[in-house]
């Protein structure tokens, strides 16, 4: 059998550390925005190269907060890309603005640049690329269309912790960036968790104060905020896994690296990578024709997979009235074909192999 993450083997691999810290939070009793979530925004701050970092209690709440503390707010429009989790348009839709899907490239399935500026009307007011799959979106040339057009630039990190763009990581570039720290994210905890990072000290503040209970001075509240903070004990596992990230993500890229030599040549699509950035395989995803096939037999052979995703925001029945006259191909074709092999840093090549041998198999027949 071979799952799509192994958890487990790698809980077992850091179990003592993780337990003990875990008896340790427990003994000290400070739960609620305790020296763990405090360490933590410290150290994920400086590997990401911001100046701050916010825990709070979900990606989607890192998103929602994101733009909240942005002042984005009903009647502004935030462009985006239609091929991601619903939770990057939810939280637009939270704050009462709209979300505006623009394509995707077809190499990167990120926002393609190139179709952003005809999108911006008068009520844009932000553009949030997402960095799917690990892959950073092309940041430099979004930077400059929101440079020239005064939008704000907000990044849903939620598949990127460790990702770089042109040399810096995802997350420390927009004005605001968002990660997720949901079990199976290349930085994930064991329950719900997320983090919201920013190098301006007010912003920073505004996150602080809106992820609890929109107060700075207990029982004084300046605005209406919400109960999203990160939880003690998460803390404890991600400052534990943070310290072996880079080698998680190292572990996820050979891996990658492997599927692609191995498939090279057999007919399917492998995942594209402009030498621009560091992508950091959250998932493998590639495109065939043969999709359905491919996956009956690898799960014949006990081995996951799974399509992320198969419908893209545009057509979800949510949003299907509102969209109803946009057409995204590339999006669409994008979703009809994609499917993504396990992958995690503790892969090996024999199983690696194992996977690969099933899809030529199926796509030579
Ligand atoms: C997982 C994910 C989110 C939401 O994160 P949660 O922690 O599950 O709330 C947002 N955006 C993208 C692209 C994601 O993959």
């Amino acid at each position: 059998m071979i799952p799509m993450v192994d958890l487990k083997g790698q809980y077992l691999a850091i179990k003592e550390e993780i337990d003990r810290g875990i008896l340790e939070a427990l003994e000290k009793t400070q739960f609620i925005l305790g020296p763990n979530v405090t360490a933590f925004e410290e150290e994920a701050a400086a590997f990401l190269g911001t100046r701050y970092a916010v825990g709070v209690a979900s990606g989607t709440d890192a998103l929602h907060l994101a733009l909240a503390a942005a002042g984005i707010t009903a009647g502004d429009e935030v462009i985006t890309t239609p091929f991601t989790f619903i939770a990057t348009a939810e939280a637009i839709r939270y704050v009462g603005a709209t979300p505006v899907f623009v394509d995707i490239d077809p190499r990167t399935f990120n926002i393609d640049p190139a179709l952003i500026e005809a999108a911006i009307t008068p009520k844009t007011r932000a553009v949030l690329p997402v960095h799917l799959f690990g892959q950073p979106a092309d940041m430099a040339a979004i930077e400059a269309i929101c440079s020239k057009h005064g939008l704000l630039l907000i990044e849903d990190c939620a598949q990127s912790f460790g990702a770089e763009a042109a040399g810096r990581m995802t997350g420390s570039r927009g004005a605001l960036g968002a990660f997720s720290f949901f079990p199976s994210k290349n930085l994930g905890c064991y329950g719900d968790g997320g983090l919201v990072t920013t190098s301006s000290p007010e912003l920073a503040e505004q996150v602080k104060v809106l992820r609890n209970h929109g107060s700075k001075v207990r029982y004084h509240h300046s605005v209406i905020g919400f109960n999203s903070r990160l939880d003690e004990v998460q803390a404890v596992i991600l400052r534990v896994k943070l310290k072996r990230l880079r080698e998680y993500n190292e572990g996820r890229r050979r891996v990658a690296h492997l599927y692609s030599s191995l498939l090279a040549g057999s007919g399917v699509v492998t995942p594209f990578e402009d030498g621009k950035g560091v992508h950091v395989y959250h998932q493998y995803t590639l495109l065939s024709d043969h999709r359905e096939a491919i996956m009956k037999a690898l799960g014949e052979a006990g081995i996951a997979s799974a399509v992320y995703y198969p419908i893209p925001l545009h057509r979800q029945d949510v949003f299907a009235a509102d969209y109803a006259g946009v057409t995204l191909p590339v999006a669409e074709e994008v979703a009809a074909r994609c499917m993504s092999l396990p992958i995690f840093p503790e892969m090996t090549a024999a199983q690696v192999e194992e996977v690969v041998a099933v899809i030529k198999r199926v796509v030579a027949a």
